[in-house]
């Protein structure tokens, strides 16, 4: 049995042996993992022991943002050859599901989502998985770049429901992964310019570091006075909430033009206020996303073609040996940390 990152319970991660079904049907591959990123849902898994109405009820291994080298492939896989090295869609919906059939398989009731309970997750030295969910990363994407996809995907997912138009002005409320995965996805899909708000100065510097981000410290002025005094008073075209923070979500009818648009991406753990009146008055549209559906191609092709480096954001990389430390660490929420990432032995 393999030695995996095992959540045995809240609170209490443990590497060791635990049986994993890892049967390879004719549409799977078999992938020796080479690279997994830390997300703040594992760590919430680890210390809250449940995310909304996914709980931990039983030993669970961690980890869903993975890269790869194809070590065995089924018989119907042909886009795949052993020795290819891959990124990993952790989300498997039912192919014939109406959710499927209409292409937002991200919303299919019946997905199985690695690290969500009770499915298991990738840290663990080798995972079967559909050959149609399995990517081939390009020679100059490094396993590293690969294991960031995933979290790319979110912001992919969110610049594509904004409906970008070039020299659109975006913007992003909170700074942490998944905003500056969106500033990245927005600029590259089209923005002129990003600004990026949050009260953390550590994380506003790492991601205003990018060209055509510029940041907003909301302690020192409010986003709303920001983005008028940016944009001569009209507003930010796009704006895209990150922080899932109740006071950010009731104020986004200021910061967007008559009508502009506003994704929320952002989770409230609790419901919040939102000012419908505020929307209204600008006829703002309001999108949503959960996760993400078609955009891994598109989020590698990115990758490789340089206009997006996400490279900037692997904070720190641990061993295998040294994953718990690795959760603890990310549990720390050190503001200069963005990506923490756990290397499997070659
Ligand atoms: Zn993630």
């Amino acid at each position: 049995m393999p030695t995996s990152l095992v959540l045995e319970r809240k609170g209490e991660l443990s590497l060791r042996d635990i049986a994993l079904d890892q049967t390879l049907t004719p549409t799977d591959v078999r992938i020796a993992v080479r690279t997994v990123g830390v997300c703040g849902s594992d760590v919430h898994y680890y210390t809250h022991g449940k995310i909304g109405p996914f709980v931990v009820t039983e030993p669970m291994v961690l980890g869903h943002e993975a890269s790869g080298v194809v070590i065995e492939v089924g018989a119907q896989v042909t886009h795949l050859k052993v020795g290819d090295r891959v990124c990993m869609e952790p989300g498997i919906p039912d192919p014939t599901s109406r959710a499927s059939k209409l292409g937002i398989y991200n919303v299919d009731p019946a997905v199985r989502f690695w690290a969500t309970p009770p499915i298991h997750g990738c840290l663990t030295p080798e995972v079967v998985h559909p050959g149609a969910f399995t990517y081939l990363l390009p020679d100059n994407v490094s396993f590293a770049e690969g294991a960031m996809v995933e979290p790319f995907a979110i912001g992919m997912q969110a610049a594509l429901r904004a409906g970008i138009q070039p020299g659109d002005i975006g913007m992003v409320l909170g700074a942490g992964p998944i905003g500056m995965m969106t500033a990245l996805a927005a600029l590259a899909g089209g923005c002129a310019k990003v600004y990026v708000a949050d009260l953390a100065q550590p994380k506003l510097d790492i991601i205003g570091a990018y060209p055509g981000i510029e940041t907003i410290n909301i302690r020192n002025t409010p986003a709303d006075e920001a983005i008028a005094g940016a944009t001569g008073g009209w507003g930010a075209d796009v704006v895209f909430e990150c922080s899932g923070a109740a006071p950010a979500i009731l104020g986004l009818p200021k910061l967007a033009r008559p009508g502009g648009g506003i994704v929320l991406v952002g989770m409230p753990v609790d419901p919040v206020p939102f000012d419908i009146v505020g929307l209204q008055a600008k006829e703002l549209r309001v999108d949503t996303v959960f996760r993400y559906a078609n955009v891994y191609d598109r989020a590698i092709s990115l990758i490789a073609a340089g206009k997006v480096d996400l490279k900037p954001l692997i904070s720190l990389t641990m061993p295998f040996a040294d994953s718990i430390a690795a959760f603890d660490r990310a549990a720390e929420g050190r503001e200069t940390d963005v990506k923490i990432q756990i290397e499997m032995p070659a």
